[in-house]
């Protein structure tokens, strides 16, 4: 698998330790969008598109967040369910849309962004630069 462009949408201001927004071009044909760049302790990693983790009401249908005490469309109170998990036992609110099955994977695309990030910072100083990142629909998903 060979990773042919990477386009990334740097974050300024930002409280939390997100970075970055970017996306991938596997093998110059598959697009994968809405990678996350964070900062970590150990330098910054890529975290996967995720979603947040829903749940129908029982009462109307309407999806509600997964822990939702009460329906935000018909007010019902919600049935009580365990969390989903993972391996781990750590309750799972999220769940990844498109990931690597295994490290080498993992490896080659957080090499690949991050490699791509730092040249996007050295990049970004340049005057009339622009990301080449299309951030148009994200709005309306956060
Ligand atoms: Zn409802």
């Amino acid at each position: 698998m060979d990773i042919t462009e990477v386009r990334i949408k740097l974050v300024e201001h930002t409280a939390e330790r997100l970075l970055a927004f970017c996306s991938i071009t596997i093998d110059g044909a598959f697009v994968v969008r809405d990678l996350k760049i964070i900062g970590g302790p150990s330098g910054p990693f890529v975290a996967m598109p995720s979603r947040k983790l829903s749940i129908h009401c029982h009462a109307c249908g309407f999806k509600n967040p997964l822990r939702a005490g009460y329906c935000n469309q018909c007010g019902k109170k919600q049935a009580e369910q365990p969390p989903p998990r993972d391996d781990d036992g750590r309750v799972r609110l999220y769940a990844d849309i498109a990931h690597p099955i295994n490290a080498s994977c993992r490896e080659l695309i957080q090499s690949r962004v991050v490699r791509e990030y730092e040249a996007e910072i050295v990049r970004a100083r340049q005057p009339g630069y622009m990301s080449r990142y299309d951030a148009i629909g994200d709005e309306e998903r956060r």
